[in-house]
């Protein structure tokens, strides 16, 4: 797949393609390495493991309140002192002058000013969210969080918090530089050093605010310093979980003095770092290509080195002198879509979270992100779509917007749109049990009457099925509370029960957890109820797309089922460590899942659907007594 020229990289690509972390040494090797396009290519794969054809950006302004700054750090072209007169100052009304309905973050950093009260910077915040509820705030790095704790003597928790009470979703990456004590000491002694960083990202992820992480390269470190922040913040990402992506910043000589002014890093050590990152931080979900600084041509070529974000329309004014009739915004949007697309990849507009918001491209396939959908997708011999990950839930909104032609969706997003789609005779089954559709309790089920449930918010069937059982079947009444489970999860004890699903499913058999001793498997119970498998998910098809085109993805789902369950090769061993399964219980679980939709499984979505038809118009009517009530 890959022909190396350099065959040092030949045992890091096989702890690749296993999913294992790489070591500090394979950092300096990959660094040290000529072989770009087999760096590349290593990145591309892993990346494609990851996030499929998808590339995300972001509708987000950024917003510099200041740049008057207490420090001097050597690198900064863009602080200055309060007697400057380039110094400026926003006013909170100036701030809300610049953002508009339309977009989904606002990503705010500036410089340490040394007379601005706390309450500017919550009130910020506070009346961002008050004027533009879905404007998520991405605000102030850990040097920022650091200084108001210091100035406004609050512990570093109670800043956080104060500004998360406010409105705050999540940090940026800044501040992090390039975790060395020799680089601090030469570039930037009175900003703080890695310790100090880390323990307050790792703080924010402890109170629930997720944040991102950066690296600027390219200025007076070392590649040993670089790979060693690869290996801290990989650390941290494996305690808590809290990063959301990282993005590797080439430094921008200016007027620091550091570096002549033209000396920018090379193009070749741009992707290289893009994808060594991507390769050292297999525990991070995204890498950013920040198109604004590397130029588009390279940020297109970056999406195919294991870059799968370019950030958003942020900085769009710059390539706006003549937007006519479009907004900055919506140039810059265009621009990004148009670049994504050209690199055969699917535009995703996403919000803060990563939750997509829109696909931007025609001749999508959907796929759970599941290991339970590999049979169908890792012999597709597709070069017609392109493949667009996702949980079902989230799938299931995508093809309800009518973003996705083709793919596996949840059988009750499918009953919603049953008038534009219909199904192939495939699916995913649990044929008397499934093992990853999961309710652990600390009760028996009966006993769950006026209980609480945290359901995994990655749900859309299961969540259903658990309703129709609890609540047709055993006739409870319960509590229900979206949740983001995952096995790492600690926070769980404190419901009566948990719906888990997919490959955190399956990580939980490996890792139970203390007092809830009553495993029940969704499939098993429906089929000792009615005595049929249960179909979970269905292969969608557009009904307007042409019989051709049905038939032939009808034929490649065959190929690639009959491909899939008679070869011999093993699965990738990827999955034994990202979910802690040997081969053989991975072919097992495979093998017990049903692919293929008989009369059996056809006769099962018929009935649940009447089961979810009574369901709805229970809550409805429940929802009815509710509002008479009052
Ligand atoms: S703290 Fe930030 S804004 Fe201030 S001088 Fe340093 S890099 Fe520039």
């Amino acid at each position: 797949m890959i022909n190396f020229r350099d065959k040092n990289l030949i045992p890091i690509w096989e702890k690749v393609q296993r999913g294992e972390e790489l070591s500090f040494e394979d950092g300096i090797t990959l660094y040290k390495s000529s072989d770009i396009i087999s760096i590349g290519k290593m990145a591309h794969w892993l990346q494609r493991e990851k996030n499929g054809d998808a590339v995300y950006f972001v509708v987000n302004q950024k917003i510099e309140p200041t740049n008057i700054c207490v420090l001097s750090c050597k690198f900064c072209d863009f602080a200055v002192k309060k007697n400057s007169p380039e110094a400026y100052e926003m006013t909170i009304e100036e701030i809300l002058s610049k953002l508009h309905p339309e977009l989904l973050e606002v990503h705010i950093t500036g410089g340490l000013h040394p007379d601005w009260e706390w309450e500017y910077y919550v009130g910020m915040v506070r009346e961002i969210k008050k004027h533009f509820p879905k404007i998520d705030v991405k605000a102030f790095t850990a040097v920022e969080i650091d200084f108001f704790s210091k100035k406004f003597k609050k512990s570093i928790e109670e800043v956080l918090l104060e500004l998360k009470e406010a409105g705050l979703r999540t940090l940026p990456g800044g501040g992090a530089e390039v975790f060395s004590e020799r680089v601090r000491r030469l570039l930037f002694n009175q900003k703080i050093g890695a310790k100090r960083w880390l323990e307050i990202h790792k703080k924010a992820h402890e109170l629930g605010i997720r944040s991102n992480a950066t690296l600027l390269y390219g200025h007076i470190e070392t590649i040993e310093e670089r790979v060693n922040h690869f290996l801290l913040l990989r650390n941290l990402q494996k305690e808590t979980g809290g990063f959301l992506s990282f993005i590797p910043l080439a430094f921008q000589p200016g007027d620091t003095g550091i570096k002549p002014r033209n000396q920018f890093t090379s193009a070749i050590d741009d992707l290289k770092t893009i994808a060594i990152s991507r390769l050292m931080l297999h525990n991070f979900d995204h890498i950013k290509a920040y198109w604004i600084m590397l130029t588009e041509e390279l940020a297109a070529v970056a999406l195919n080195f294991g870059a799968d974000d370019m950030d958003g329309t942020v900085g769009g004014e710059r390539i706006a002198h003549d937007a006519g009739a479009i907004t900055p915004m919506q140039l810059a949007k265009n621009k990004l879509i148009k670049i994504i697309n050209d690199a055969n990849k699917i535009p995703v507009e996403r919000d803060i979270f990563y939750k997509p918001v829109r696909l931007h491209s025609n001749n999508v396939i959907g796929r759970v992100s599941y290991l339970n959908t590999l049979p169908f997708f890792k012999y597709l011999d597709n070069r017609e779509y392109k493949i667009f990950p996702a949980t079902p839930r989230q799938l299931g909104m995508l093809f309800k917007d009518g973003n996705i032609d083709a793919g596996i969706v949840s059988l009750v997003d499918f009953f919603e749109k049953e008038n534009d789609f219909t199904y192939l005779k495939y699916g995913i089954v649990g044929n008397k049990n499934v093992k990853s559709v999961l309710l652990y309790s600390k009760f028996p089920i009966e006993q769950l009457d006026k209980k609480s449930i945290a359901v995994t918010d990655e749900t859309s069937t299961s969540f259903r099925l658990l309703q129709v059982l609890l609540e047709l079947k055993y006739g409870l009444d319960v509590v229900y509370v979206r949740e983001k489970i995952s096995a790492r999860e600690k926070t769980l004890p404190n419901f009566d029960a948990f719906l888990t699903i997919g490959d955190e499913a399956l990580k939980f058999l490996k890792n139970k957890l203390d007092g809830f001793n009553y495993i029940y498997d969704l499939a098993q119970l429906w089929y000792d109820w009615k005595n049929l498998p249960f179909v979970f998910a269905v292969w969608a098809v557009k009904k307007d797309l042409p019989q051709t085109k049905i038939d032939a993805l009808d034929k490649l789902l065959n190929d690639a089922l009959n491909k899939f369950f008679s070869s011999t090769t093993e699965i990738e061993e990827y999955y034994n460590v990202k979910i802690g399964f040997t081969q053989k219980e991975i072919q097992d679980y495979l093998n017990n899942i049903v692919y293929r939709l008989g009369e059996k499984e056809i006769q099962s979505i018929s009935l649940f659907k009447e089961y979810y038809q009574t369901l709805l118009l229970k809550h409805s009517e429940e929802e009815k007594k509710v509002k008479l009530s009052h």
